[in-house]
């Protein structure tokens, strides 16, 4: 007789409890750059026409360093200044996808995958929204994950503080890794 029909069984009284074995993780990242002018502006691995650009010691993707961060963070392996010393003169003017893929290595060689990553922009100017497509297939690229595993959303500053000001762009980022099972 099937046990699942039988009222005084124990086992089938409890409700079932699904076991979760996957183990997983989450960062957090966000980076901050300053607007210069006539400078280019690279967000995301993406060129972006703009009358400004970020300033920083490599090629200043703040969208890019966040995601680095929020992977580093969720793998637990410190941060992406510990990684490229802004002092450092191999890393003046360094592509910041080179970064997020050394970065991501480092998470690989640990036995964990990426799952999925969501990303705000602050930026007063330009508009994102014919960029995002463009950004979130690259990151999906740089992270080895399809672009629907990838969310980039664009928040202005409402014209107030560093962002609204246009003295600077910011950028935030959530990651999510599981172990990849043996
Ligand atoms: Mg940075």
């Amino acid at each position: 007789m099937d046990c699942r029909h039988h009222i005084f069984c124990h086992r089938h009284t409890q409700p079932r409890r699904r076991r979760i074995t996957r183990a997983v993780r989450i960062g957090i990242g966000h980076d901050t750059h300053r607007l210069g002018p006539a400078l280019p502006l690279k967000l995301g691995g993406v060129d972006i026409a703009h009358s400004h650009g970020l300033v920083g010691h490599s090629d200043a993707d703040v969208l890019l360093h966040a995601v680095t961060d929020a992977l580093l963070g969720a793998a637990a392996l410190g941060d992406i200044g510990e990684m490229f010393p802004d002092n450092a003169p191999e890393n003046r003017n360094r592509d910041s996808a080179d970064m997020l893929r050394r970065a991501l290595e480092r998470v690989k060689a640990g036995g964990w995958r990426v799952v999925n990553v969501d990303c705000i922009v602050f930026a007063q100017l330009p508009k994102l929204s014919p960029y995002k497509d463009a950004i979130r297939r690259h990151i999906g690229e740089l992270l080895e994950v399809p672009a629907d595993c990838v969310g980039v959303k664009a928040k202005t500053g409402e014209h107030v503080g560093p962002v609204g000001r246009q003295e600077a762009m910011m950028a935030e980022c959530v990651a999510l890794i599981e172990k990849v099972d043996d």
